[in-house]
């Protein structure tokens, strides 16, 4: 669903919904290191990012960016059908929504030949899905004109047998390896602009090269951040590390660091995974920060 359309200065983000999935493992096993007891408050706080009572409900959410006469997508979910993530979700009838990254766009009076840049934050499978569509056995690019941007860290990581073996499924050669063959691939390997108002900074632990989207415009900033935070309470435990976190410690300095960032900046945060509406704002009670879900 296509229901945020803000502006930040001169950068106008629209939110965009593909998927919405119930993990089919228990809080235990996606949080190995929190006890199931330690989510008792956060299920009050957020009740629509549960599916019951031990297991999450997560929103696959992209984003683009629209500036200076120019279109970028940030992510491109779950993917089609086919897409391997896809296929398991679907045989663990797991996708309370799914497929909508195309239509929504449509929906927007966005054309895929209208997206200049992918800009996709990791490579995990629901940040990749739609990177490809096939064809007759061949793939395209499904964003004909886009450059398709990625730090180096993960593409090097992501094409190791180590990276591969932690997922049960091999995606990277169906949604990410090719993009190298078709020349829409540019490596990344420092922070820096985008576009005017749009610079992306390194943000690893969740993965080696993950990277967050800060936007300054007009004294107005935000910050897309990824899958820095899966779950709002990350936001005040930033110690609780999913196991999807590849380096436990640097994620918690990266939390850190963006908490820190985004106080000092008073920044609008966008968050990848957050039950509706995944926009808010970073406070502070009694020393400690707090997701407050909405833009004000
Ligand atoms: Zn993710």
């Amino acid at each position: 669903m296509s229901d945020r359309n803000l502006m930040i200065g001169n950068v106008e983000i629209l939110r965009i919904v593909d998927a919405i999935v119930d993990y089919p493992f228990p809080l235990d096993e996606f949080y190995p290191e929190v006890p199931v007891e330690a989510w008792d408050p956060w299920r009050e706080q957020y009740p629509t990012s549960f599916a019951t009572e031990k297991t999450h409900r997560l929103v696959y959410t992209c984003y683009l960016l629209r500036t200076a006469g120019q279109t970028i997508l940030v992510d491109t979910g779950l993917g089609p059908a086919w897409a391997p993530l896809a296929v398991m979700w679907q045989q663990n009838h797991a996708a309370r929504q799914a497929f909508q990254l195309l239509d929504e766009l449509q929906a927007a009076g966005v054309r895929p030949q209208d997206v200049e840049m992918v800009f996709l934050t990791h490579l995990h499978p629901d940040h990749v899905g739609w990177n490809l569509l096939q064809e007759n056995g061949q793939y395209q690019l499904t964003f004909p004109r886009a450059r398709y941007v990625v730090h180096q860290a993960d593409w090097e990581a992501f094409h190791t047998a180590e990276m591969q073996a932690l997922l049960p499924f091999d995606y990277i050669g169906v949604h990410v390896t090719p993009l190298e063959r078709l020349g829409a691939l540019e490596l990344l390997t420092k922070d820096g602009g985008l576009a005017p108002g749009i610079e992306v900074i390194h943000t690893p632990g969740h993965t080696p090269g993950h990277m967050s989207v800060a936007i300054s415009s007009k004294g107005q900033h935000a910050i897309l951040v990824g899958d820095a935070f899966i779950h709002p309470a990350q936001i005040t435990e930033p110690t609780w590390d999913s196991m999807f976190d590849v380096d436990k410690e640097t994620a918690h300095q990266t939390r850190r660091r963006l908490l820190e960032r985004i106080t000092a900046d008073d920044a609008i945060v966008y968050a990848s995974h957050f039950p509706a509406p995944g926009i808010g704002r970073i406070v502070r009670r009694d020393q400690r920060t707090y997701w407050q879900a909405g833009e004000e």
